[in-house]
Parts: C-alpha cells; structure tokens; sequence
C-alpha cells in the first residue's frame, strides 16, 4: 500500500528492514539497538554519524548548533520562548495556520506572543501578505511555520525571500513538515526545527538547528533539561536521549544521502507536487484545492470533493486499492494527501489514476 499519513509518515522501505535486523543484533554488540548504553561507543557512533550525515545533507553552517532532543515540534515551540525571550518580552508570530496558531499558545505563558500577521481570516488559503506584517520593534524572534500540514500552506519563492528579509528580529521557523525536502539556505533563519516523524523519521524525537550566538541569550527561568545551550554543550546527552529514534533518524538521513540529498527530493517533490494538483485542477471541478497558488504546499496535499457525500466512499475504494491514509484533518475535512521524501513518484501516479477512475464511476 502508499501511504499518505501526514506524520507519522511512511517511513522509505531500506530503513525499515535495517531497523528490523538492528532490532534483533546491532553490529557485535550481543544485544539489539535498543538495549545499549547511550554513553558507550557504539551509540556515540551513531549520535555523531546522524549529526554528520544531517550537516551533509541540509549544508548546516558551522555556526549553527544541532540538538537531538525527546519530545516533538510543540515541545521545541514552548520551549523557544524559555531559551531565547526575556520573561513578557515580545515574540512576533506570523501565522498561515493551525500549527502558527499552536506555537502562540506554547509561549503566550511566559512572554508576550504577537499575531504580527495572520491569514486566518481567509480561512488560511494564503500566507499573510508580507505588506500586512506588524512587527514589533522590541521582539526576540519572529515566528513562522514553514509548511502548514493541515491547512496546506508552504511559504514558497518570493514568499520566502520576503520572510527571510523581515526586520531585525531573528527568524524561527517550524520546518517539521518541509525539512530537507529542498535545498534551504540556513543562515536566513535563527534557528529551524521539526519533529522528525515527516520527513526525518520517528516520532519521539526533534531537531532544533540554531545559530550558536542565540544559545547564549539568558532567556527565562527554566529547569536544566530545557536549557537549550546545555543540551548543546552535552551534545544532546544531558539525559537519556530517545536513541532507537535518533540511531532510525540517522539511517533516514543517510539513506536521503544515497538517494541524491536535498536537491534531489527537491525534484522529485516539485514533480510529485505538479502530478497532484494538475490531476485536481483538472477535474472539472469534480475535486478542488483551495489554496492560492503561489502558498501551495509541495508536500501536503489537501482536496475536496464537489460532494462530500462521496468521501467515505472514497476514501473505502482507495483503501481497497492500496491508498491508505487519506482522510483530511478533521479541522478541514475532506481529503489530504501527504507527499514526503519517502513517497515514491509511483505512489502519486497510483492517486491520481485512481482519482480519475474515481470520477468516473462515480461522476
Ligand atoms: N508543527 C507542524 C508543522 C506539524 O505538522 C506538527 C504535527 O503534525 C506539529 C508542529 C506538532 O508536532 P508534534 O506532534 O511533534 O508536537
């Protein structure tokens, strides 16, 4: 079957049969992967070759910090505001959707989290025009979500470009549903961050990739454990890290290596992308996405049919073949489909010829 699931994700089939024989005996070890020390050597390989393999594969400049931390992308939103905002000090939150509106309620605790721009007004079929942005002078970050899950929205090209140029603030950006699907240039951002069960790997785990100078702000009160720069410092180990989610995050990594790294998923997915809305919008009707198009997302996908009547018929049939996980976010309804770096171009293709047989049965 395809699997279209919005995250957990389809995970690409060589990881998982790696992770299974690991599962069982890792290298010499005499016991499974996820019974070693994470201090002994052989998980300290596999920490260092993940991180290594995640700077190759997304150019990470030296003066960015990665850290590998348990929890997922709105652990790391409640926790940027405790490690790079004064108590009450303003935090600027632009926001293209559900998850925008998720890391505001993280952080509104403990500093001032501002709207500065929001396209929800439109239902969130657009990112906010830049020209709208209402930054304050004052905040310690701007906020974006990269690529909007539910709602669909990514910012793209000149979108992007405008973002990055934004103001003075450092800009912090959840890429938990785009990370590593194209090339990116890093040293725009802050700091990035994303869970990892999209395009990275398992859930359980998250990436925070930030400049090493914003890990030197005092930020706010917080126990040790969310002390971001301490979590640098000890290279993620303060504690008994998630290693069976980071050692399978590695093999993720590497296995987008082998395939061509960034530049490559990037083409893949711009084709996979066009494959699936030339296929909606050229239905007639009969489907439709409502996102404008210059804010579609390359790597969710949502749609509706002209009549709703027909979903749970829909989605019934392409169970039956081999189409899995396509029901839209209950915020939207409808359907979704979740186009990942592990999505083969075989798996769109099956979609859309099932889609149009689809119209025509039922037409
Ligand atoms: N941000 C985005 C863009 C997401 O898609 C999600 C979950 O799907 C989240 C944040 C929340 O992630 P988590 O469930 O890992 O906390």
């Amino acid at each position: 079957a395809y699997n279209f699931s919005p995250g957990p994700a389809t995970l690409p089939e060589p990881v998982l049969r790696q992770a299974q024989a690991t599962m069982l005996e890792f290298g010499d070890c005499g016991a499974s992967i996820l019974e070693i020390s994470h201090r002994g050597p052989d998980f300290i390989a596999v920490a260092q070759q993940a991180e290594a393999d995640l700077r190759t594969l997304l150019s990470i400049p030296d003066d960015y910090a990665v850290v590998f931390a348990a929890g997922g992308a709105t652990t790391v939103q409640a926790l940027l505001p405790l490690n790079f905002a004064a108590p009450g000090q303003a935090c600027d939150y632009v926001v293209s959707g559900h998850w925008g509106k998720t890391a505001i309620r993280q952080a509104a605790h403990c500093v001032d989290a501002r709207t500065a721009a929001s396209s929800e007004a439109g239902g969130f079929r657009d990112v906010p025009a830049r020209a709208d942005w209402q930054l304050s002078p004052d905040a310690a970050y701007v906020h974006l979500t990269a690529n909007e899950t539910i709602h669909g929205v990514e910012w793209r090209d000149a979108h992007l470009s405008e973002a990055v140029e934004a103001g003075n603030a450092p800009l912090v950006a959840d890429f938990s549903s785009s990370i590593a699907s194209e090339p990116l240039d890093i040293a725009k951002f802050g700091a990035i961050y994303a869970g990892a069960q999209k395009n990275l790997g398992p859930v359980g785990i998250s990436v925070l990739i930030v400049r090493r100078d914003l890990l030197e702000r005092s930020g706010q009160p917080r126990a040790p454990i969310f002390d971001y720069a301490a979590q640098a410092r000890a290279e993620s180990m303060l504690n008994t890290p998630p290693s069976w989610n980071w050692y399978v995050l590695g093999l993720t990594v590497k296995w987008m290596l082998d395939e061509g790294g960034v530049a490559e998923f990037a083409r893949r997915n711009a084709r996979k992308a066009a494959l699936l809305y030339a296929a909606i919008d050229g239905s007639g009707g009969y489907y439709r996405n409502e996102v404008a198009p210059g804010a579609r997302s390359r790597m969710n996908v949502p749609f509706f049919l002209h009549d709703p009547a027909l979903d749970r018929t829909f989605l019934d049939e392409a169970k039956q073949a081999g189409l899995v996980a396509l029901k839209g976010h209950r915020v939207l309804g409808g359907m979704r489909a979740s186009l990942y770096n592990a999505m083969p171009e075989a798996g769109v293709q099956a979609l859309v010829d099932f889609m149009r047989e689809f119209q025509q049965a039922h037409g």
